[in-house]
């Protein structure tokens, strides 16, 4: 069981006064929205009674379900995730652009360009690749994310980037404002519950093999170690269907919406592999209710290491923006902006 302390109930020091009351201080206790989650330590059963009557608002929630904290009937309001400037989530459609992976500074920084300049808020860049063959490009590593964080602050905008080792996680979280975990590591536990532990914003990825309910109850490890900043990435699933990379389920997005509060964007590159269909399928995430998009933009696609088949040009992802803006205004939902001038604020 855990208990889930209600908003507008007493505030944190209120309730670590009435744990000790109760004689249960051996407890796990976060926030997440605007409600304070205590997850006892040990499995006393009676300690969350002895909480509960000490606490009229509090509630208690069966561990049953796979994926409690994920799950909008235990917490009904959108959980926004702020980035810089913009809160994914929230009213606002957030796209993010870069290129697959980091390769050199002078690539980077003619992406993170055409990104910045088709309106694009947060940066992407891998450079921890996890490749299919150890044979490919495996990305530039450490100095990778420091270019990345770098061209971010040049540029103003918030970077995202991909972690695919626990070990790596404190020193990639030094340097971005959203960790990444891809469909390869979805269901790396020890790697989603060092995200969470890191406190950064975790940008994660449904395993291609994964789903709903094992994609939430991925994004429950990492909400479990009191991070709630989770936005869960839609990039397609292995069907029988091979016209496409994947098979980019958006269905799953409207569903995942009504069951959890957590906030869904879609990735049309990975989920298509094709840029001819990118733009179309970003365009459908937004209709079907996505709360942003992450594209592969790079200025000179045939010499990409990694991904080029899928990767817009400047051009290209300018065009997109303006048929995005179009959409997302007629939906109600414009298009998140950076302000002139600003900073990347962590
Ligand atoms: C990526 O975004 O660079 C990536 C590898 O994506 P995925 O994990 O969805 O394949
Ligand atoms: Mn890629």
């Amino acid at each position: 069981m855990i208990v889930i302390v209600e908003e507008q109930a007493p505030n944190a020091n209120e309730v670590r006064q009435a744990l000790a009351e109760a004689g249960a201080e051996d407890v796990h206790m976060f926030s997440l929205g605007d409600n304070i989650v205590l997850m006892p330590r040990s499995g006393d059963h009676g300690v969350v009674h002895r909480i509960t009557s000490v606490l009229p608002s509090a509630r208690a929630v069966s561990l049953n379900a796979p994926s409690p904290l994920a799950d909008r009937k235990n917490f009904t309001a959108d959980t926004m995730v702020p980035v810089g400037p913009v809160a994914i989530g929230g009213p606002e459609f957030a796209v993010m652009a870069g290129p697959c992976a980091v390769e050199s500074v002078a690539q980077l920084r003619d992406a993170a360009q055409a990104a910045k300049a088709g309106g694009a808020v947060i940066l992407r860049g891998g450079a921890y690749k996890p490749r299919t063959s150890p044979h490919s490009f495996q990305g530039m590593g450490y100095e990778g994310v420091r270019l990345l964080a770098c061209v971010g602050h040049e540029m103003g905008l918030p970077v995202v980037s991909e972690v695919v080792d626990p070990r790596h996680v404190e020193d990639v979280a030094a340097y971005v404002d959203i960790l990444q975990v891809g469909a390869r590591n979805a269901q790396n536990f020890a790697l989603l519950a060092e995200v969470g532990r890191s406190g950064r914003p975790v940008l994660l990825k449904r395993g291609f093999g994964c789903t709903v309910d094992e994609w939430l109850a991925a994004a429950e490890y990492i909400l479990r170690e009191g991070n709630s900043r989770v936005i869960l990435c839609e990039r397609g699933i292995r069907t029988f269907e091979g016209s496409t990379r994947f098979t980019l389920d958006l269905a799953a997005v409207a569903v995942v919406k009504r069951r959890s509060h957590l906030p869904v964007i879609v990735d049309p590159s990975h989920g298509t592999g094709d840029r001819a269909l990118t733009a179309p399928l970003a365009l459908a995430a937004a209709a079907v209710g996505a709360d942003g998009v992450i594209v592969d933009v790079h200025t000179n696609a045939r010499e990409a290491e990694c991904d080029g088949d899928q990767a817009l040009s400047s051009r290209d992802f300018h065009s997109l923006m303006v048929r995005l803006s179009i959409l997302v205004s007629a939906i109600g939902r414009p298009l998140a902006q950076t302000p002139p001038a600003a900073s990347t604020a962590r």
